[in-house]
């Protein structure tokens, strides 16, 4: 699947920025080759985990990545975060530390590392991240059951692991911690699981609670979205500086600049976009993505499906998989 992205994109690592609900424009680097995750969340909009794995060690080559950030800051991009996230779990790059450091001595824009948080029980993942200025970790289920529901955790990793890191690293991190909270309709939108996550919240001390839903059909699984009034008064259970995460406001949408087709398929690589969104995320005007879109469709690069009767774009390459393999 790499070797797809080899020949298509100038870039391999860093793609973007694409406006983002939380970080604004968001230059976003990936670290892990695509689905190389210690998850398999039933909600993934990349489909199925096709390496599930908890080994860390050099997934692709820092110094390629370093050189691709380079070419981005030297040709003047603008951007508001260099955001580690993209097509798996970032914390699984044993190199992570180092790129956030490298990539502090290229920028002096913020870093934002978006993480499904399931290694931070590892005190090297926890120093890794310690110069990042903002992490923003998932916590999705308040049990054992509920999280391996909907996370499909790697067998290394039990709850209790997971939310030992969670707070441990709240312990020891200067610096923002945004902890978002994805609601599945169905397993965990009960009023006993929220006021279970509550109770928890209240032991990890984030600054900030996100709460969300399933926005994006899931590639594979049977995730289904709650209704917003429902996550507003989730929301009021968290109390302070909770917020629902909507779309990106209209006003944020108007573009702002021109984007390649390599842009539009770096982004519809890493979730599977309707035009609009693709517009939305990379700031560029509806009939530039369309003409993109067309090309990349002629060039077989990408296919569509209809939901809910919007048409979203996948890369054709994407098949979910079962063969899940473990270090
Ligand atoms: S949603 Fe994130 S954590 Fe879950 S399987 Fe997908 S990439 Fe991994």
């Amino acid at each position: 699947m790499p070797q797809l992205r080899e020949k298509t994109n100038s870039f391999h690592y860093v793609f973007g920025p694409v406006l983002s609900r939380r970080l604004g424009r968001s230059l976003g680097i990936d670290l892990v080759p695509f689905k190389t995750c210690t998850y398999d969340c039933i909600y993934c909009q990349l489909g199925r985990t096709t390496l599930k794995t908890v080994l860390r060690k050099e997934y692709v080559p820092l110094e390629a990545v370093l050189h691709e950030l380079h070419q981005k800051i030297t040709a003047n991009t603008v951007f508001d975060y260099i955001t580690l996230a993209g097509s798996g779990e970032p914390t699984l790059h044993s190199g992570i530390g180092r790129f956030i450091r490298e990539a502090r001595k290229l920028s002096d824009k913020p870093i934002a590392v978006i993480t499904n948080g399931s290694l931070l029980w590892d005190a090297a993942v926890r120093n890794d991240l310690a110069a990042a200025d903002v992490v923003i970790p998932s916590l999705d289920a308040a049990s054992e059951s509920t999280f391996s529901q909907v996370n499909r955790p790697h067998d290394a990793i039990s709850f209790a692991r997971m939310l030992e890191g969670l707070i441990a690293f709240r312990s020891e991190f200067p610096n923002r911690i945004w902890l978002e909270i994805l609601l599945v309709d169905g397993i965990t939108s009960t009023e006993s699981e929220v006021n279970a996550l509550v109770q928890i919240v209240q032991k990890i001390k984030p600054d900030r609670v996100q709460l969300t839903t399933v926005t994006r059909p899931p590639a594979a699984g049977p995730a289904r979205p709650v209704p917003r009034e429902l996550l507003d008064r989730f929301a009021a259970m968290f109390g302070e500086n909770t917020e629902v995460l909507a779309a990106i406001p209209k006003h944020e949408t108007t573009p702002v600049g021109t984007a390649s087709k390599d842009d539009v398929l770096a982004v519809v690589q890493r979730h599977p976009c309707s035009l609009d969104d693709i517009a939305g995320s990379l700031g560029i005007p509806l009939e530039e993505a369309t003409r993109h879109v067309e090309t990349l469709l002629h060039d077989c690069l990408l296919t569509t499906y209809v939901l809910d009767g919007v048409v979203m774009f996948v890369p054709l390459r994407r098949e979910p998989s079962d063969n899940t393999t473990k270090p």
